[in-house]
């Protein structure tokens, strides 16, 4: 069996780890030992990355869709038209990140990616390395940073999951303004979820359709897929289509549940980020570019101590902010709509973009609270002070 040492080991390469290894990639020779242990063999088309782009985005030359126009509404004929030219909404897809990405660290001989790994067991520490056992080989490292996500059941305190599903279309005929996104189009308000369409058109012909639950509970793909399937009917009227694609997932928004905390062991040596460890962000479930702000603040830690760091928290006020809002959507998920469209309707766009992407200041935060109805807020305040 091989036994290899190195400096670094990424436990996965998916967006995390590969965000990491592209900033690696442009150290040269100056960059860590690094090897990268994934489990999939291939890269898939898998999933679609949107944000709101602001300049010096990463990745800004593979986004493939930019809307300057996106509309949010509920079913009772509330509804807002946001438009965002100077931060579009954008969409970069997952195939061109994976082989823009890959290129990049192949290029680099001091980075190596290991696919169709197997852990034989959790990595342990053996004198002041980690030692990592998989079914191809041992690996002694200085480091480990581990992106695998946590399974749902060791998530029990997670304050809302975000789970979703949807097919990519073709239609026969015209049947979407390609420069019109919905952002959310919600469903009829129900005691389980806030439940909405996403719906972001790439073509008259072409779009992806997902079906969204905010709620307490986390739900497969299977158990949205009637909910699609109705959302998709109303969409294509009656009209023909073929489903080129279908994507899901499921986002923890608030997480409750610590990881292991290995740093007690070897301070820094073991860190663990990604969606299920502080990439998403608590109130909104968006991950991409808090993961890419991660992988250039870890790339200069390692610059600078050889060791990585994991997710910065977000400040006092926003996480409060956003642990409140959470919980007003869990416990009141019939108010969820309108929530959000007091939001959109009344905050102003820019204000709101800059809040939603993390680029928010104090002011932009004040306008959201000032927007929402107070009660169920301070009842959320209330019971939060009381614990
Ligand atoms: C369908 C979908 C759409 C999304 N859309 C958006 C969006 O529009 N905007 C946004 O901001 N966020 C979005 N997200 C959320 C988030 O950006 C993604 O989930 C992102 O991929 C998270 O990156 P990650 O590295 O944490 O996880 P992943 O990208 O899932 O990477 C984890 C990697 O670890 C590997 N792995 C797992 N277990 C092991 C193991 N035991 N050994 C070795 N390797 C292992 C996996 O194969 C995978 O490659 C979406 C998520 C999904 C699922």
């Amino acid at each position: 069996m091989e036994h290899v040492a190195t400096d670094l080991i990424v436990i996965g390469a998916g967006c995390a780890g590969l965000s990491l290894g592209f900033n690696l990639a442009e150290m040269g020779e100056d960059a860590p030992k690094t090897i990268f242990l994934e489990q999939r063999s291939e890269y898939h088309n898998d999933r679609t990355w949107c944000f709101w782009g602001y300049p010096n985005t990463p990745f800004m030359e593979l986004v493939q869709n930019r809307w300057s126009k996106v509309r949010v509404k509920n079913s009772k004929d509330r509804n807002a038209l946001i438009e965002c030219e100077s931060s579009p909404y954008q969409l970069l897809i997952a195939s061109d990140f994976y082989q823009h990405t890959l290129h990049k660290i192949e290029q680099n001989n001091k980075l190596e990616l290991r696919t169709g790994i197997k852990l034989i067991n959790e990595p342990s520490l053996i004198g002041n390395e980690w030692l990592v056992q998989t079914n191809t080989g041992n690996f002694l490292t200085k480091a480990i940073i581990d992106t695998r996500p946590l399974p749902k059941d060791s998530m029990r305190d997670t304050t809302l999951w975000q789970s979703f599903v949807g097919y990519e279309i073709e239609c026969e005929e015209p049947l979407f303004d390609p420069k019109t996104a919905y952002l959310m189009d919600f469903c009829e308000p129900n005691p389980d979820f806030t439940g909405f369409t996403y719906v972001l058109p790439f073509s008259p012909t072409k779009a992806l359709i997902e079906f969204t639950s905010f709620g307490s509970q986390p739900y497969s793909m299977e158990d949205l897929l009637e909910r699609l399937e109705k959302t998709v009917a109303n969409y294509v009227r009656g009209k023909r289509f073929s489903i080129i694609r279908t994507e899901s997932g499921l986002i923890p928004m608030g997480l409750g549940t610590r990881h292991p905390n290995y740093t007690n062991i070897l301070p820094n040596s073991y860190v663990q980020v990604g969606v299920t460890a502080g990439s998403a962000r608590p109130a909104t479930g968006y991950t991409f570019q808090r993961i890419q702000a991660w992988a250039q603040e870890c790339t200069k830690e390692l610059q600078r101590t050889g060791l990585p760091i994991g997710h910065s928290a977000d400040s006092f006020l926003l996480s409060k902010m956003d642990n409140i809002f959470l919980n007003v959507l869990r416990n009141n998920p019939e108010m969820g709509s309108s929530l959000f469209m007091d939001m959109f309707t009344k905050v102003s766009h820019p204000r709101l973009i800059r809040f939603l992407s993390d680029h928010g200041g104090i002011l932009d935060y004040l306008a959201v609270v000032t927007a929402l109805p107070p009660l169920p807020f301070l009842k959320e305040v209330f019971r939060f002070s009381k614990k």
